[in-house]
C-alpha cells in the first residue's frame, strides 16, 4: 500500500467527508504520487487508455450491436453514466476525478451481450466459482489488462476499486482482501461510489426508454401507463403540444433524468445534514448509505423498472436475441473449455498458468476471462469460425 499522506484539503472545494488524495487507501503496488495530476485523476486516465475499455464500443446492453447504429453500446452508457456522476459529485463537493473514474471502468468486465451473455456464463461456472459481472470488472483493471511494466492491470486506488466493486457474493469478498471487507461487515464504501451506483440506475432507465421507444418496441401509451413516465409526458404536452414525436421523446428522457438526479440531489443533502459525517471513515461506517432517492423516487423508479421487465426485456424481440446469445456463450464455453487447443496461442498459455495454479477451476476461468473480453461480433465471429465448417479460421 501507498503511505504517502498529502495535506488533507483546506480549500473548501470539497465537503468534509468527500474522498480526497490525502484519505485514500492507495495502491496495490506502490508508486511515485503524480506530479500535476491528483491519484484519481491518473485512475480516470489509465481506464480511459485501457483496452477493456474500448472494447466496450462494440458491447451491448439490451440491443446486439449490429442491431442499429443509434442505440447505447457499452461505452456510449459509460459516458452517460459519468455526466450524471460528475453532475451530481460537483452539487453535493464530492470528488469529481474519482467519481468518473468508476463510472467509466464500472462495466468493464461485462459480458458480450448484456445480461443474457453474462447469465449463460455464470451458467457455464457453475461448478468452478460462478461469473460475476462487478467481479470481472475489478479482475480486468486488477489483473487481465497487460500494460504495463511494474504490475499486473492497471493498478488503480483502493477507492476506485471499492466503487467498481458495486456487489459480491459474501463468499467471493472472502476471498478479496481488503476490497472485499465491506461485504462481510456491513460497511458502506465512500459517497462517490455510492452515488455512482444509482447514476448507473438512472442512466439505463432512462435510455432504455429511449432505445426502446425508438426501436417500437414500446410506446408511449404503454409507458403512459408509468407515472414517473406519464409526469413527464403530460408537462411536455402542455408547454409543447404541436411537438414532433422525435422531439418529445428527447424531451421526456431529458425530464426524466433531470427529475431523478434532482430527486438524489436533494434528498442527499438532507441526510447529508442530518448524519453529518465529519470524514469517509464516517460514512463507511454508516450503518445505511447517505446518497439515496427519496421514498417516493424509489417506488416511482421500481414502477418504471417493472415495466421495462415486463415489456422491453422480455419483448420476444429481445428475447430472441438473448435466447441466441445464450447458444453462443455456452457453445464457446463447451468448445474451449473441453479443448483449449482451439483457443488463440496467448490465450492458451493463460489457460495453462491459471490449470497449473487450481485445476480444472483455473482453466474454466481462464476460458471465461478470454469469452468475458470478447466484444458482441468477435463472440459472433469466433462461434461461426469454431463451429462452422465453411468459416475461414
Ligand atoms: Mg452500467
Amino acid at each position: 500500500m501507498n503511505t504517502r499522506r498529502p495535506e488533507p484539503d483546506t480549500s473548501g472545494r470539497y465537503a468534509p467527508c468527500a474522498t480526497v488524495d490525502a484519505v485514500s487507501r492507495g495502491r496495490r503496488y506502490r508508486e511515485p504520487p503524480p506530479s500535476y495530476r491528483s491519484e484519481f485523476q491518473r485512475d480516470r486516465d489509465r481506464i480511459i487508455h485501457a483496452a477493456a475499455f474500448r472494447r466496450l464500443e462494440y458491447k451491448t446492453q439490451v440491443f446486439v450491436n449490429h442491431e442499429g447504429d443509434l442505440f447505447r453500446t457499452r461505452l456510449t452508457h459509460s459516458i452517460e453514466v459519468a455526466q450524471i456522476a460528475r453532475s451530481i459529485a460537483r452539487a453535493l463537493a464530492l470528488n469529481e476525478d474519482l467519481t468518473e473514474a468508476i463510472a467509466l471502468a464500472h462495466d468493464v468486465g461485462h459480458t458480450p451481450f448484456g445480461h443474457a451473455g453474462q447469465d449463460a456464463l455464470n451458467a457455464c461456472m457453475k461448478n468452478y466459482g460462478g461469473f460475476e459481472h462487478n467481479l470481472q470488472s475489478l479482475r480486468v483493471v486488477d489483473e487481465l489488462e497487460e500494460k504495463y511494466a511494474d504490475f499486473p492491470g492497471l493498478n488503480l486506488t483502493y477507492e476506485t476499486r471499492e466503487g467498481i466493486l458495486k456487489h459480491c457474493s459474501v463468499k467471493n469478498a472472502a476471498e478479496l482482501g481488503p476490497v472485499g471487507e465491506r461485504f462481510l461487515n456491513g460497511q458502506q464504501p465512500g459517497l462517490e461510489a455510492q452515488l455512482t451506483n444509482l447514476a448507473d440506475e438512472i442512466a439505463y432507465n432512462s435510455h432504455d426508454v429511449d432505445d426502446g421507444l425508438r426501436a417500437e418496441l414500446i410506446t408511449i401509451e404503454q409507458l403512459n401507463e408509468v407515472r414517473l413516465f406519464n409526469e413527464q409526458y403530460e408537462e411536455v404536452k402542455q408547454l409543447y403540444p404541436q411537438l414532433s414525436q422525435r422531439r418529445i421523446i428527447h424531451e421526456i428522457v431529458r425530464r426524466l433524468i433531470n427529475r431523478q438526479v434532482t430527486d438524489l440531489v436533494q434528498t442527499s443533502i438532507s441526510r447529508l445534514e442530518l448524519h453529518a459525517p465529519a470524514s469517509l471513515e464516517a460514512v463507511r461506517r454508516h450503518p445505511e448509505a447517505l446518497v439515496a432517492f427519496s421514498d417516493r423516487m424509489r417506488e416511482l423508479n421500481l414502477e418504471l423498472k417493472r415495466f421495462l421487465r415486463r415489456h422491453l426485456y422480455r419483448h420476444y424481440r429481445v428475447h430472441r436475441m438473448s435466447a441466441k446469445a445464450e447458444r453462443v456463450i455456452r457453445a464457446l464455453f463447451e468448445a474451449f473449455f473441453n479443448d483449449p487447443r482451439l483457443m488463440p496461442d496467448e490465450a492458451q498459455l493463460k489457460v495453462a498458468a491459471l490449470r497449473e495454479q487450481s485445476g480444472d477451476s483455473g482453466q474454466a476461468r481462464a476460458v471465461a476471462d478470454y469469452i468475458a473480453g470478447m466484444t458482441d461480433r468477435y463472440a459472433i465471429k469466433e462461434h461461426a469460425r469454431v463451429y462452422h465448417p465453411g468459416e475461414l479460421t
